[in-house]
């Protein structure tokens, strides 16, 4: 078995005033910008998640440093000014949204954090930067801690509404936080996915199943040296056998600390709790 490390950067919010609530998740232009220049410097060949897809199924070979840039949430300067600049370097990406506040940014249904979002128009000029248009289901729920049928709403709605606007199929989703289960992953193949991302904070390889790709998740007190590492296939574990007694403990917590909250409306602090 192959077990080239290969690194998805995750990437939430950039920006350089982030409120509060998403300051954790943020990184300021400069950051990023060097961040994307340390890719284009070494060399590295980026490849969009559905283009990873042919790798993991084993229909293209790993290029030499390899390396994917992945975003979550749909923030409004994702589309404004991280995507131009990954053009600028031939870099590709994909792009994971929350379609919740592409509807409506006034909906109260979303979990996200009071952030500005992209609206439908934005969306539209994102794919037209040449970036992956991917899901991050409809209200940022913890999809594991849920029943199946809100699950399957989750994704087929967000699905359906991205595809609306694109014109075209959505390939991949983005569990919120990352969080799966086996039920979870059937749910996403089943209503027409072809590859799903977690978080993991592991390299991916092709030890990674489809649907639990491993990413990195870039926080705004991650240096340049630790971006660098991971560049560089060092400085993280390999993805693809987690600690599973641990996770389900972690499940049964969120299980009971998400019953134990109204629903009407949903407390902030879930997001800002995890990934
Ligand atoms: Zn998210």
């Amino acid at each position: 078995m192959n077990t080239t490390r290969i690194p998805i950067l995750l990437y939430h919010s950039v920006s350089d005033s982030p409120s509060n609530e998403i300051a954790r998740w943020n990184v300021s232009k400069r950051t990023f910008l060097d961040h994307m220049d340390a890719i284009a410097d070494r060399g590295c060949m980026t490849l969009t998640v559905s283009q990873y897809l042919k790798v993991l199924e084993l229909k293209e070979p790993i290029p030499d440093k390899l390396v994917l840039v992945t975003f979550d949430d749909g923030f409004a300067e994702v589309a404004s000014f991280a995507a131009p600049a990954l053009m600028e370097r031939n870099i590709s990406s994909t792009v994971f949204i929350t379609t919740s506040p592409v509807v409506d940014a006034r909906d109260e249904t979303s979990r996200l954090p009071k952030a500005t979002m992209m609206d439908a128009a934005a969306v539209v000029d994102l794919e037209d930067f040449g970036v992956e248009i991917g899901s991050h289901s409809h209200t940022h729920v913890q999809l594991d801690i849920i029943g199946a049928r809100l699950v399957r709403d989750e994704l087929v709605r967000s699905k359906m509404i991205l595809e609306d606007l694109l014109g075209h199929p959505i390939r991949s989703v983005a569990y919120p936080h990352g969080y799966s289960n086996a039920n979870v992953r059937r749910i996403a193949k089943e209503v027409g996915y072809e590859a799903a991302c977690g978080v993991r904070n592991a390299f991916s390889s092709l030890l990674d199943d489809e649907f639990s790709i491993s990413r990195l998740t870039v926080e705004n007190t991650t240096s340049q040296s630790t971006v660098n590492a991971w560049l560089d296939q060092r400085g993280a574990a390999l993805g693809g056998a987690r600690n599973r007694y641990r996770t389900h403990l972690w499940r049964l917590y969120r299980r009971a600390r998400f019953n134990a909250i109204p629903r009407v409306r949903p407390s902030r602090m879930q997001w800002r709790s995890s990934t």
